[in-house]
């Protein structure tokens, strides 16, 4: 990734002034190179959000007539925490059941605790520490004896203990003037280090109109959020937040995956005419949207929607797609204080399962990560998770059950309802859901069997497939988590294109066979990863047998755009080739083999960019990218 400071000539009103009086002052743009995440033009003013990260408390010392103050500064956020934890408690004893309630008793006793609390206030007076570093200082030592004493229970109190101390370090460090972004501007452009889905999710997002991080990838859980949003993004952007000033006019290129902070006039202009271009490809695609999505040879591929939230089935229908092919429930755990219950759910699933029927939705049980998990669940975002997916499910079984519940009784009233479990690795797990899914649906007198489906994005789902696809009605290949686990990369990680993940033979070639394995027991298959929203990339995978795909509701024209001038011979044979050339090779052949009509489309699309240069990524960084805006 490059910094570039471009010096122009300076054609405001202020400028014009000053250059009357001889002060011809330099105007300085920086300009940064990062990965396009989410395509759009955003203009407006940058806002600086630094996310207190509680895990990495600086150490910091005070002065000692500060000490008072300190005191007081806990005490405070005691009080706040165990307010917060009461209410916690009173809804999940609510919601849930007295039991589960129970735990937050144990977390009112600890904030409580009277040694924990006299450890901190003497690092306070002796070693002159402020109040955070003291406390987190205090926690380490704390988790550390408890995680010696090497039983479950002992375990168990650390992962308690680690919930505690990031609650009240939260509230310390927010007392420090560290907001949260629910107070933005109008036209904001966020600049942040890197953003969690639960801190996009917090945003009052009708005022976002740009979201640029220093750090995360393509298929990070806050840029899908920000595709699915249609909020332009751009990741990757090394030394974004070094001496950025709030307030500053930035334009920030979702496409090209450029940023200028505090542009020239040259560069608004050249930016405003880059927007034009884009609108009006983007109006040439609509135009197309309600037409069914075939192959020129007139092979039908379902589009389907990749969702979040109920409200997004608008959006599916708004481009005429064949249901929800993703609904990620994770969205409505996040932002909740406490763990959502079965009603609550169903009423958010029946919406959605309403405004979509007669076509299919599809609803993934909870698929929770280290940057994507509820507060309510004892997690550290530091450490990777233990278990994902079906395994980390069936590991919290009242939480799993009160979500195959509430499916179960959406299902009561719409049969158009479908359940999907995430990351299956083995039969047996897969066994054990299905279970519960049979004892929801018998106890909910649910008439109809619902349709149940399996993900595959790990390489032991591939090898378990014969078992697990005589188990469902339907798969669906995630080439996210595919990618990352088959081609061991960081899902998160800046600088890799979709692309350069998803035409890497082996994926290709992986993705072959769970066509072919599927087809012989008639299992249908679609993918949902991220991929599937790149046009160039759809059609590959209608070359290698998949007839549906579900994409991010914003990029459902151009993929429809892209697969009706794309025949089924052109796509096998770009597919055959791809299987066995380089990502950069193959996608120098695939462009050259596109109609051109497509290829002026695809010009403009970010997910080609870094391999149109042919260049490892590595060498890409050394040899610069270009400065455009
Ligand atoms: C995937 O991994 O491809 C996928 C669709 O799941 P998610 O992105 O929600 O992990
Ligand atoms: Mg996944």
């Amino acid at each position: 990734m490059s910094i570039s400071t471009h010096a122009a000539d300076f054609t405001s009103q202020a400028d014009l002034s000053a250059g009357l009086f001889g002060k011809k002052e330099k105007h300085t743009a920086k300009t940064l190179q990062g990965t396009p995440v989410s395509p759009g033009y955003a203009s407006g003013t940058l806002v600086i959000y630094r996310s207190p990260r509680v895990s990495v408390i600086e150490r910091r010392f005070i002065e000692p007539d500060e000490v008072e103050k300190e005191l007081s500064r806990f005490a405070a956020a005691i009080d706040h925490a165990a307010g917060e934890v009461s209410l916690i408690r009173q809804q999940v004893a609510a919601d849930v059941g007295e039991t589960e309630a129970s735990i937050f008793d144990a977390h009112l006793a600890m904030l409580r605790d009277p040694l924990l609390n006299s450890h901190v206030q003497e690092r306070l007076r002796k070693d002159n520490l402020c109040a955070e570093s003291a406390l987190a200082e205090e926690m380490k030592t704390f988790c550390e004896q408890l995680t010696a004493g090497g039983n479950d229970y002992m375990r168990e109190l650390v992962m308690d203990a680690r919930d505690v101390g990031n609650r009240l370090l939260r509230h310390l460090v927010l007392d420090e003037g560290q907001r949260p972004l629910a107070n933005l501007p109008e036209n904001s452009v966020i600049a942040a280090r890197d953003l969690t889905p639960s801190e996009t999710v917090s945003m009052n997002l009708d005022n976002v109109s740009g979201i640029a991080t220093e750090q995360g990838g393509p298929t990070s859980h806050t840029a899908i959020l920000a595709r699915s949003l249609g909020i332009p993004a751009v990741t990757g952007l090394t030394g974004l937040l070094e001496g950025a000033t709030p307030g500053t006019v930035c334009l920030l290129n979702g496409t090209k995956g450029t940023v200028v902070i505090n542009p020239s006039e040259p560069q608004r202009k050249r930016f405003a005419g880059l927007r034009r271009q884009f609108e009006q490809s983007q109006h040439l695609m609509r135009q197309m949207e309600n037409r069914a999505c075939r192959l020129t040879n007139g092979t039908r591929i379902k589009l389907r929607a990749n969702i979040n939230q109920a409200g997004d089935v608008n959006l599916a229908n708004e481009h005429h797609l064949d249901g929800i092919g993703l609904y990620r429930t994770e969205l409505m755990y996040l932002s909740a204080l406490s763990p959502p219950s079965p009603a609550t759910q169903c009423r958010h699933f029946r919406r959605a399962a309403g405004a979509c029927a007669p076509r299919p939705i599809t609803i993934r049980t909870f698929d929770f990560a280290a940057d994507k998990h509820p507060s309510f669940l004892s997690i550290d975002p530091a450490s990777p998770m233990e278990l994902r997916g079906l395994q980390f499910a069936l590991n919290y079984p009242r939480l799993f059950k009160s979500q195959i519940r509430a499916i179960v009784r959406c299902a009561r009233d719409f049969p158009n309802t479908r359940i999907l479990f995430p990351m299956v690795t083995g039969w047996w797990e897969l066994q054990e859901a299905l279970d519960l899914v049979k004892a929801a649906s018998e106890e909910e007198k649910l008439e109809q069997p619902l349709p149940v489906g399996a993900m595959i994005e790990t390489p032991a789902a591939i090898f378990a497939l014969p078992e697990i696809v005589k188990l469902v009605d339907f798969i669906s290949i995630g080439c996210n988590d595919l990618a990352r686990f088959t081609l061991a990369r960081e899902r998160n990680t800046a600088g890799q294109t979709i692309s350069e993940n998803a035409l890497h033979p082996s994926l290709l070639r992986a993705i072959q066979q769970i066509v072919r394995t599927a087809e012989q027991a008639n299992c249908p298959v679609s993918i949902c990863g991220e991929a599937a929203s790149a046009p160039i990339m759809a059609s590959v995978f209608a070359g290698l047998g998949i007839r549906e795909l579900s994409v991010s509701p914003a990029r459902a024209p151009v993929v429809r755009y892209a697969l009706r001038h794309v025949s089924l011979e052109t796509a096998v044979n770009a597919a055959e080739r791809a299987m066995h050339a380089a990502p950069s090779a193959a996608m120098k052949d695939l462009q050259q083999t596109i109609p051109e009509e497509l290829q002026k489309i695809l010009s403009l699309e970010p997910v080609t960019k870094h391999l149109r240069s042919g260049l490892p990524s590595h060498q890409r960084a050394a040899n610069g990218v270009p400065a455009a805006s």
